[in-house]
């Protein structure tokens, strides 16, 4: 497969079944869709429901109902990530193996009373403590033996540059802005940034389209890709995040702006897409508009630079 010939780029889907469908979940989902059909690419849909204790029943259900009621559709069956984790775990022996992993039980108190330097919010406004790099042990070659023990890569201190679609050229250094990062949880399963490149990788995926809160773990994944030999996506889209009037992403504190919140109060899939055409700038204002208007009309072009801000205008406006 060429990641360059349009007829063989493919896309995903990766909702986390955490219950939390909500309307910048939804703007990502929509806009990946409408991307990939007006170019004729493949979408898998996958299900990262590894995140432990996020995780809820039903929600796996609830999430892919929630979409194709919006009309969002997809090419593959659904792939989820808890139904084999061999792949993940050969991706940690093979990390364990080139000393490029090692196994650290300390916990988040222990880490934040080491780090000296006090540390920036992230993009999404929240904190994150680097990883000290005196807290690693020595690196040597390892065999992946406990698996319920966190495990961290071993991050170099170094620039990865790359070329986002939308954002432009990004320099990033992952050693300042998350140091050594967890990539098995000693629930014995993978941590994000471990499983997305496993499952990018071997789903054989040209163009990862998201929000730009994970800027800088696309930095972290092409660490990790490079660390494994694999190819990465040859495409990276980051959209601007939807926030709340704090400009923080958007959240439980600004209300419920889950998409079944608005379905169970009847509000119509039309008026929910037209807001987020609104959001992409497609129009000046929102109005009720279907998926295959949304998908005739989408523009990469007119979707603002800025981050998008919900207010309760436009919550009102999806009731009235
Ligand atoms: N499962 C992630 C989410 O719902 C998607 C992460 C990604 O696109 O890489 O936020």
């Amino acid at each position: 497969m060429h990641a360059d010939n349009p007829a063989t780029r493919l896309t995903r889907l990766a909702p986390s079944p955490t219950g939390a469908l909500h309307l910048g979940n939804l703007r990502t989902f929509l806009v990946t869709w409408a991307i990939a059909r007006q170019n004729n690419w493949h979408i898998v849909m996958r299900i990262e429901d590894l995140d432990g204790p996020r995780i809820k029943p039903d929600a796996e259900r609830l999430a892919l109902d929630t979409l194709s009621w919006i009309g969002i559709d997809w090419d593959s069956d659904v792939a989820r990530q808890s139904d084999d984790l061999a792949p993940y775990t050969r991706a940690m022996e093979r990390l364990a193996a080139r000393a490029m992993a090692y196994p650290c039980e300390l916990t988040r108190t222990e880490i934040a009373d080491a780090a000296s330097a006090p540390h920036a919010p992230d993009a999404a406004g929240e904190h994150e403590t680097p990883f000290p790099t005196h807290l690693r042990p020595p690196i040597e070659p390892r065999s992946f033996a406990d698996a319920a023990t966190n495990w961290r890569f071993v991050v170099p201190d170094e620039q990865i540059v790359f070329v986002d679609d939308f954002v432009g050229p990004q320099h990033l250094n992952p050693a300042h802005s998350i140091g050594d990062f967890v990539i098995w949880t000693k629930r014995a399963q993978p941590a994000y940034q471990l499983a997305v490149i496993v499952d990018d990788a071997r789903q054989g995926v040209t163009d990862v389209i998201r929000g730009d809160d994970l800027l800088d773990s696309t930095a972290r994944q092409l660490l990790l890709y490079r660390a494994l030999d694999l190819r990465p996506p040859a495409h990276w889209m980051h959209l601007p995040l939807v926030v709340g009037p704090d400009g923080k992403r958007l959240a439980k504190r600004h209300g419920d702006t889950r998409v079944a919140h608005y379905r169970q109060h009847n509000v119509a899939p039309q008026r929910i897409i037209g807001l987020l055409a609104h959001w992409c700038g497609i129009t000046p204002a929102p109005k009720p508009m279907s998926a295959k208007e949304f998908l005739e009309r989408f523009d990469c072009s007119t979707i603002p630079r800025s981050r998008i801000v919900m207010r309760p205008e436009d919550d009102a406006w999806l009731f009235r």
